[in-house]
């Protein structure tokens, strides 16, 4: 059997809607039942959800595990989504392998509609768009457990439109030099002296100008992108690193951001090993950051090749700490140097109690295990006081230093050396000087 069978139309008019419908664990079933079982359940769905005598109202199989089918009555996203969980209901419940032993199945569903409400809707839409968004829908629902249902609405469609913008424009910005990376200072509370910087990296789009790491780093991650961009950054960073100690900077620890899928690569140890020794850095000189959440995806390899890392004499840093699982085994297992709580919990602060003492406890937390506590987005002095208060080690934050370019950076490193006082607190303007007492 054909199972990659053709849609019977090629574009669908605005209230249509664009079922994809998967078989849920269907591989699992193939090796408990057998693969003839599954494909006849498949066909056993084809015939139940639409008259094969009339091409435009049947489905047709989509893939291995799954097939697609048309509805051109379905004005809107609510009545897709009632639409799937009736069909859901209409699709085979059971497979008959052994009859002493009914194995029970489910189906998930994704769905791609074409409001007709909306202005982007108007005209008609090329079917590979729809079952493109459908399929992603598909995927979104398969996440939610069996027989989820997931609607692809105007959010989902932008990040599918986002995420295969970034695909294809990536790699040539990579070729391109449209890569580049901000940095932003940290400080230590009690005095103001430097005691790092962090590399941020930016996209310079040449239609959209300048694109901020949240928009796509993401997408660079789930398309097999950020080796290449985290390699990128790491050389970057190193490079500058050394280039800012040769011109007699501070010598303070540069701080790069990586992601959970970097760790998945085997040689990940040597790659950071080869961006220090092409930029004749101390190892030393470099600091990891790592989130909780990219630490967990694979904790045996992670832990290794951070321990390879550790051992070349690079500092570990867990970012957005709190945010995540705050696993106090993760802090054990990766023996890292600092945790950096996340901005979140400072936002309210201070005056909000439940935010205060999640900070103290982190804090007491990094003393207790001799690690060193570092705030992040630190905007007001009253912050920077109640950190002071608190016996927190170092913070960065726009109070004293938003990230930026090189040139700007390199002002604020040569502003605040390290080791020494670096005079007021405040900025041009601002309050009183902290005096750093607890
Ligand atoms: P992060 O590592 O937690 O970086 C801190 C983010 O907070 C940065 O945003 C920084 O500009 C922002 N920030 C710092 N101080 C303040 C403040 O006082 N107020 C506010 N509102 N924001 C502040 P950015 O540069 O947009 O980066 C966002 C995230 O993107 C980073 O969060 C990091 O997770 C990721 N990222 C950035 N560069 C890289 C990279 O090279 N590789 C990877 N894998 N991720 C990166
Ligand atoms: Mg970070
Ligand atoms: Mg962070």
């Amino acid at each position: 059997m054909d199972i990659w069978n053709r849609p019977p139309v090629e574009s669908a008019p605005p209230g249509a809607a664009l079922f994809a419908i998967g078989l849920d664990h269907a591989d699992d079933l193939r090796v408990r039942c057998g693969a003839d079982a599954v494909e006849a359940v498949l066909a056993a769905a084809l015939q139940r959800l639409g008259p094969a005598a009339d091409p435009l109202a049947a489905p047709w199989r989509s893939g291995p595990d799954g097939l697609q089918w048309l509805r051109l009555d379905l004005p809107d996203a609510d009545a897709a989504r009632a639409a799937a969980r009736q069909l859901q209901a209409r699709l085979p419940q059971r497979l008959e392998a052994d009859p002493a032993e009914a194995v029970r199945l489910s189906w998930s569903v994704g769905v791609a509609c074409r409001s007709g409400r909306d202005p982007a809707d108007a005209g008609c839409a090329a079917l590979p768009r729809l079952q493109w968004q459908a399929t992603a829908a598909l995927a979104q629902a398969r996440r939610q457990g069996r027989a989820g249902v997931a609607i692809c609405d105007a959010r989902l469609a932008c990040q599918l439109e986002a995420r295969a913008q970034v695909v294809a424009e990536l790699p040539q910005a990579l070729a391109r030099g449209e890569l580049l990376l901000h940095y932003q200072p940290q400080f230590a509370v009690d005095d103001g002296r430097l005691v790092g910087i962090e590399a941020l990296v930016r996209w310079r789009h040449p239609q959209q100008g300048l694109v901020m790491p949240d928009a796509f780093i993401g997408h660079a991650e789930e398309a097999g992108l950020i080796d290449e961009l985290g390699d990128w950054v790491l050389h970057e960073a190193c490079r500058q690193a050394r280039r800012w100690q040769r011109l007699g900077l501070p010598r303070v620890p540069m701080a790069v951001n990586v992601s959970g899928r970097q760790l998945q690569q085997a040689r990940f140890a040597a790659r950071v090993r080869a961006a220090l020794a092409a930029a004749d850095l101390a190892p030393g000189a470099l600091e990891l950051e790592l989130t909780e959440s990219s630490l967990l995806q694979q904790p045996e390899a992670a832990a290794r090749l951070l321990g390879d890392c550790r051992r070349l004499g690079v500092r570990l840093a867990l970012d957005d700490f709190g945010t995540g699982q705050s696993s106090l085994g993760l802090l054990r297992r990766f023996g890292v140097d600092r945790l950096k709580i996340d901005r979140s919990f400072f936002t309210g602060l201070p005056g909000d109690p439940t935010g205060e003492a999640i900070v103290r406890l982190v804090v007491e937390l990094a003393r207790t295990l001799g690690l060193e506590a570092v705030a992040e987005g630190i905007e007001t002095e009253a912050q920077l006081a109640l950190l002071g208060r608190l016996g927190c080690h170092a913070y960065q934050g726009h109070l004293r230093a938003v990230a930026a370019a090189p040139p700007q950076a390199e002002q604020a490193l040569r502003d605040a050396p390290a080791g020494h006082r670096a005079g007021p607190w405040a900025r041009a303007g601002g309050g009183a000087a902290y005096t750093g007492t607890p």
